[in-house]
């Protein structure tokens, strides 16, 4: 497998201090052994295979997945549980330009059907994620960000049907959200959870419906005859459609199409242990809100129910242990740089992950053009709880050679491009993450 960082990013040791570990047992499904076949062969455990899986089994497909490593070892069972808007990174001015107004209007709204989604599978599966959080709120980390939230409140209206709410400087202290922001925009769509438990009652949903998942089994190669052939260490599985749901974790030749087109990129997170109400109160931090601020190296926070604070941060162009322990150091940093009165509080989960961008920003959702009867979904952005959920639904329609039920919206139906630089991409961050560091934004 053709990857672009060291074998250390694809390793246990960024998710062996996982704060997400301790709260659910580690997934333990059987590897694929001899010869199998199915209607479709899902590459991926994450959110979006296991969304796919899901979906396919409950319309009575015969489905299995197929993953190197176990239900939610990648990004899904390590990120920050922000389930919100999101999935491209592309500005509204950018979308227009390129798809039009309606398109982006479209995309928009998907994002809030991409919530939606994850919200009733989680209440129809009764899954038990440890859900806070009513909508996501946006922290102005200057005055100008602040006049900026202000001026996107009618826009906000416009694409996603909400009315967001403003806090101003003045009102953040009685709202539990001091800290060295100059106020505050709430949209009420989205919630906080567990991921790793999302991936695990994704898992049990798609399972009980009938999906067979296969742990320690990385598909090492594929072939594509009358229907495709998939080779893992102990396995040959022979299905008719197949969905590559690799996403950060992608190889270049797995299948050749996916070369270049992905740029992985790592973010990064720390919980706090437990802290006590007094320390919470010294730093006047008990919002249950999840939060950004509005930088480019993006910091996402949330005090979980359980009185810790998780906080995360991008960035990260190296992969070895030194890396590992810089960006700890780095993002404790700034962890204490946003929450002083919370210098003295160890962090002792402290990991990362590798999600993927695309040179347009955009998500995809679709075929996979080389091979007839393959699709995949990829890039989300950093934002991919409920995009990669709702990404999973698509590919389960189109797996089964139907238009989605969904709204499948064209920003997502277009291919996405070569990065420039083939295996050596990952050099485009160099500059941006040098300028933004000098200038703090
Ligand atoms: C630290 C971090 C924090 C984040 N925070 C948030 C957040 O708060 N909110 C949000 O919305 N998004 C967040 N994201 C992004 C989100 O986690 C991802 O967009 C989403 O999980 C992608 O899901 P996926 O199923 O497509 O990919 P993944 O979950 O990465 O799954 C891909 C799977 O494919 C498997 N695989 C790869 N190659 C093979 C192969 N050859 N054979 C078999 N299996 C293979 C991998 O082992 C992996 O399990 C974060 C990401 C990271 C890394």
């Amino acid at each position: 497998m053709r990857r672009i960082y060291p074998l250390h990013a694809y390793g246990e040791a960024p998710r062996e201090a996982c704060y997400w570990r301790t709260t659910a047992p580690e997934a333990d499904n059987p590897p694929a052994r001899g010869t199998l076949s199915a209607d479709v062969a899902i590459i991926g455990a994450g959110f979006t295979g296991l969304s796919a899986a899901l979906h396919l089994a409950e319309a009575g497909a015969d489905v299995i997945v197929l993953e190197a490593q176990d239900v939610g070892w990648g990004a899904s069972g390590r990120n920050g549980g922000f389930c919100c808007l999101g999935g491209s990174a592309a500005s509204d001015k950018a979308l227009r330009r390129q798809f039009g107004e309606d398109a982006r209007r479209d995309y928009r709204m998907t994002e809030r059907r991409a919530v939606e989604l994850a919200e009733r599978l989680i209440d129809r599966h009764a899954m038990q994620v440890d859900r806070h959080s009513d909508g996501e709120t946006t922290m102005a980390h200057t005055e100008a960000a602040y006049r900026g939230l202000e001026a996107q409140t009618a826009d906000i209206e416009r694409d996603y049907g909400v009315t967001p709410t403003l806090t101003p400087k003045a009102d953040l202290i009685e709202n539990g959200m001091n800290g060295p922001f100059h106020g505050a925009l709430t949209i009420p769509i989205g919630f906080s959870l567990n991921p790793l438990k999302y991936a695990h009652g994704l898992a049990a949903a798609a399972t009980s419906a009938g999906a067979r998942i296969r742990g320690r089994s990385p598909v090492v190669k594929i072939e594509q005859g009358r229907s495709f052939t998939l080779t893992t260490p102990e396995a040959r599985v022979q299905a008719r459609r197949l969905i590559v749901a690799t996403n950060g974790y992608s190889s270049d030749d797995l299948p050749d199409w996916m070369k270049a087109r992905y740029l992985p990129t790592q973010s990064n997170v720390l919980v706090t242990r437990e802290m006590t109400d007094a320390e919470l109160a010294a730093q006047g931090w008990t919002t249950a809100q999840a939060c950004y601020d509005d930088r480019f190296f993006l910091h996402y926070f949330r005090l979980m129910p359980n009185k810790r604070m998780l906080f995360g941060m991008r960035g990260g162009l190296f992969s070895a242990p030194w890396a590992d322990a810089r960006m700890h150091a780095s993002i404790r940093q700034h962890f204490e740089a946003m929450f002083p009165a919370w210098r003295h509080v160890e962090t002792p989960h402290s990991w990362h992950g590798l999600l993927s961008i695309a040179r347009d920003l955009t998500p995809y959702v679709g075929p996979i053009d080389t091979m007839p009867g393959a699709f995949t979904a990829i890039s989300y952005h950093g934002n991919g709880v409920a995009m990669a959920t709702y990404a999973g639904a698509l590919l389960a329609d189109l797996a089964q050679d139907r238009a989605p039920q969904d709204p499948y919206p064209q920003i997502m139906q277009s291919p996405p491009k070569r990065w420039p630089l083939g295996r050596f991409r990952r050099a485009w961050f160099a500059p941006i993450y040098a300028a933004m560091w000098a200038t703090g934004a």
